[in-house]
Order: structure tokens, then sequence, then C-alpha cells
């Protein structure tokens, strides 16, 4: 009888963060002094310590605050190379440009499968160890049908959460003939790739992607059962916002620069049975030195808003959502909770999942148990390590409780 899961009860939870309004207060369902069961990966039972059933083994949380695991819907892992020169060239006062992609490009192109595969199971692990359970990883610094395919290889390796984008920047081979290479992009390299992906990304942006450009990336993909997902409004305000609503993507990443049309775009969308999400990536206006996209605005116009990490070597190598906790609080008007929501249920809704980021009966049993009281440090601490353990699928995957 080995083989069947044994039921695990986590006791004396200070706080428990379930994301479930029907289970606790407030917008993140917190419910004080609780616990929670997991049973076969699973969350089994959550709710008030008082009220728990038996389980096989018990862990003592000791009075500190369990979350949902972090749902990182945007990272780009899988390459090569090193580009802290640039950063501190940045910050001495170089700005930041799309072209930049490049340097890691050549330097993945140069680098074996071994090393790449390596460099990304050391990324999952370092996001792992600070509360990420699920992780998006893209491609996109290939930008060859060969070197984009076994990105997405090395990614799938990872994580479930695969997107193809082979439409990151213009590959340097086709600087003269922008249209050649999203021909390249569309064609074969599409062929080759939808195989290996879920979501299918662009870079719509000056210096990238131009609307008509993504927009034939995008359809191209979808037409080969590809989700769609847009890089867009990074650097200035465009189309990306207007093409995301449009092909009906569950999100559109970064919203650094917004028309009032493309926060009402988003607050409408957010209303479709299968919303797109405004996936805010503070790590990166932070590393770029850039003004923050207006969460505060988005949230009370109705959109609905997730935190990600966009974990990459140019323009933010951070793979820290409690980093990205913390700025969004400080510096773009969220609420603790709205931060906390937006890096757990927020993510999870731009993956379209409903199994993940939430602690609820049914949920995978992805759990975070934090060397503090509640949520609100994640905030109110900045920059300290207080991820104790984190549970993947029910198993202690990360840390001692
Ligand atoms: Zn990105």
């Amino acid at each position: 009888m080995t083989d069947v899961p044994e039921s695990i009860l986590i006791d004396d939870i200070a706080t428990l963060v379930t994301n479930d309004p029907g289970l606790g207060e407030g917008r993140v369902g917190t419910v004080e002094d609780a616990a929670l069961v997991i049973e076969g990966g699973a969350v089994a039972w959550a709710g008030p310590r008082a009220h728990a059933p038996a389980a096989d083994a018990r862990v003592d949380a000791a009075g500190r605050c369990v979350i949902p695991g972090f749902v990182d819907s945007h990272s780009h892992i899988v390459f090569a190379g090193d580009r802290s020169r640039e950063f501190a060239a940045r910050m001495s006062g170089r700005p930041y440009s799309a072209g930049g992609i490049r340097t890691t490009v050549a330097a993945t192109r140069a680098a074996s499968d071994a090393e790449l595969l390596a460099g990304a199971r050391g990324f999952v692990a370092e996001a792992r160890a600070q509360g990420t359970t699920t992780l998006e990883v893209k491609s996109g610094y290939g930008l060859t049908v060969a070197d984009e395919e076994r990105a997405l290889a090395v990614a799938g390796r990872v994580t479930d959460e695969v997107t193809f984008l082979g439409a990151h920047v213009v590959a340097p081979e086709y600087a003269d003939d922008p249209q050649g290479y999203v021909d390249l992009v569309t064609g074969p390299m599409l062929d080759a790739c939808a195989p290996r992906a879920r979501w299918i990304d662009v870079f719509c942006e000056r210096g990238a992607f131009d609307e008509e450009a993504s927009r034939r990336v995008l359809t191209a993909g979808m037409a080969r059962g590809l989700l769609p997902r847009v890089h867009g409004n990074q650097l200035g305000e465009g189309p990306g916002v207007r093409l995301a609503v449009e092909v009906g993507a569950a999100s559109v990443d970064h919203c650094t620069y917004l028309s009032a049309a493309d926060v009402d775009a988003l607050a409408q969308a957010a209303k479709r049975t299968e919303p797109t999400v405004a996936t805010l990536l503070p790590g990166v206006d932070f590393s770029t030195r850039q003004s923050y996209p207006d969460a505060r605005a988005l949230i009370d116009a109705g959109a609905i808003v997730a935190l990600a990490s966009d974990c990459n070597p140019g323009s933010c190598f951070t793979s820290s959502l409690a980093f990205c906790i913390a700025v969004a609080v400080r510096d773009m008007g969220m609420t603790p909770d709205e931060a906390v929501w937006a890096a757990t249920a927020g993510g999870a809704l731009a993956l379209r999942r409903t199994d993940v980021g939430r602690l609820s009966p049914g949920a995978h049993a992805d759990l975070v148990l934090l060397n503090a009281p509640n949520h609100l440090y994640l905030a109110y601490r900045p920059g300290v390590p207080q991820v104790a353990a984190v549970w993947k699928d029910g198993v202690l995957a990360h840390g001692r409780p």
C-alpha cells in the first residue's frame, strides 16, 4: 500500500492566504489560525484550525504564514552569456533599447544544449527557493529554426508553460529584411516550434515588431493551436494592448505606457470568460530605470493585474516575485493584498490556469511557508529571504518547515 499518498496536515498557520473569497476574508481569502490538508498532491481541505480533519502526518507551521506558490507567468531563462556590464553602463546613463537582446542571441547560439539546460534548471531552482512553483519559460534568444526549437526543447524539460517567442527581435541575419524574418517565424520556424509550445508570443514594440507583423505572428501561431500572449507598451504607447485584446490574448505584458483607451480596453477584456490580463513587470522598469506602470489606474478601472518577473539577462535579472511585490506596493499603488494576489492568482489567470494560484480544495498543493506571521511581510521586509519551505504538488521541494 506504499503508493497510496499519505495525507499531511499543516497545522498552526497564523495566516493562510487561499485566494478563495469563499474560504476566507478579503481579496486574498485569508483565514487566521488556520490549517490545511494535502492529499494526493492536491489541497484536500483548508480552513480554521479548530475544524481541521485528521491526517497521517503533521507539519507544525508554528504561527507562521502560508501562501499559494507564486505563479510567474513571464520569464526568459533559456540563455547564455552575461550582460552585467551593459546594466552598469545603463545605470551610468546609457538608455535601454530592444536591440541589446542580440548580445544574448550570439552567446546562446554558441552554447551547448547541456549548458542551456543546466542554466535553465539553475534558474528554476533559484525561483523555487524564493517561492515560485509555476514558471512560464520563453524561447527568443535563438532566432533560427534550429536554435528556437532547441530552446523550446530545453524549456519543456523544466516547465509545462512553454512559449514560442521567435518574434523577440528580428534575427541579425535579417536586419535588412524584417519582412523575410516574419515569413520565417510564421513558416518553417513555426512548423518546427509549434509542437513544443503551448503559447505564441511577440514583442510588439518600436525596434522589434510593428502591429501588422505582430498580428501575423499571433494569428499564424493561433492557427497552429498555440494560445496568444503579447509583449507590449514597454518602451512607449503603442498597439500592443489593442492587438492583445483583439486576438483574445491571455495576457499583455509590461503595460508601462498605456493610453486611456488601453486601460478601458483591458477593463472591458477583464469581463470576458477568457480575459486578457495586464501583466506588470516591475523588475524591468526598476532595472531599466523607467517609470512604473499605473497599476492603481488599471485596478480601479476593473482590469485584471498580474505581477511577473520577466527574468532575463538584459532588462531584468531577478527571479524574485517577493521583490516585484515590494516594488508594486511601494511604487505602483498596489495594496499588499493586491500585489500578493497578482503574483499568485493573477499569474494563474495570465496562464489560463485555475488549478494553481489558490489554496482551496482541488488545487495543486503548491504552497509556501513564510518565516513571517502574515503575507504583508513580503512587501514590509524587502530584500529579506522569508521563504522557510516550499511544497510542489504536495511534496517538499525546498527548505525545511
Ligand atoms: Zn519578456
